[in-house]
């Protein structure tokens, strides 16, 4: 299990502790979802610790089209390279019947297009980052990463720091249930959840 914690580092006092692992996902109009990047902030409307909205810039999305892009022969020559022995396991894996190989390239495939679509979504946003717990954009204030900083609205210091907690065994496979915003970074109510397990 890995946290994030906003600690006093002068006696290790974890003020506030955020699990690592979510499903944050933005839902466009045209039915594309992409992942929300998440950063960490005091927010003055919650008088709390909070996830915020983290914005991609464009020069970040160009980026992951440009990755995304790279033929499927070269990504696997890419991870033969790198991790030989997950690009063996990979090719004889199947997920419902079809090689996993196979599902994985074209899961690449829609991410290129769900990213080629947010750039286009992501021009015409007009709100900057929010908190993700009351949706305020002017509340918020940005904790930098390993960096004592006075409390934003309080006493001494903090620092946020991540909990590099060493586990043995495998890593848990169980992910938070997916949680959706629109693309002003409006959470979505959860009756427009239409995931079904088919
Ligand atoms: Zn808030």
């Amino acid at each position: 299990m890995s946290f994030i914690h906003v600690e006093r580092p002068t006696n290790g006092h974890v003020i506030t502790r955020f699990y690592k692992w979510h499903n944050y996902n933005y839902r466009f109009p045209d039915g594309c979802e992409l992942p929300l990047q998440v950063q960490y902030a005091w927010c003055h409307g919650c008088e709390l610790f909070v996830e915020a909205e983290k914005l991609f810039t464009t020069q970040e999305i160009q980026q992951k089209i440009e990755n995304l892009s790279i033929k499927p022969e070269e990504w696997l020559q890419d991870i033969q390279s790198k991790m030989p022995e997950f690009a063996e396991w990979i090719q004889t894996q199947e997920i419902d019947g079809r090689p996993m190989l196979e599902v994985r390239v074209e899961e690449r495939r829609q991410r290129r297009e769900s990213w080629i679509s947010a750039l286009n979504w992501f021009d015409k946003r007009k709100s900057t980052a929010r908190c993700l717990e009351c949706g305020s954009m002017t509340a918020i204030k940005v904790l930098p990463w390993h960096e004592v900083i006075p409390h934003p609205y309080g006493e001494g210091v903090v620092e946020l720091t991540f909990d590099a907690t060493i586990v043995d065994g495998p890593l848990p496979t169980w992910t938070p249930p997916p949680i959706y915003f629109d693309l002003e970074g409006n959470r979505l109510t959860a009756a427009e959840d239409d995931s079904d397990k088919g």
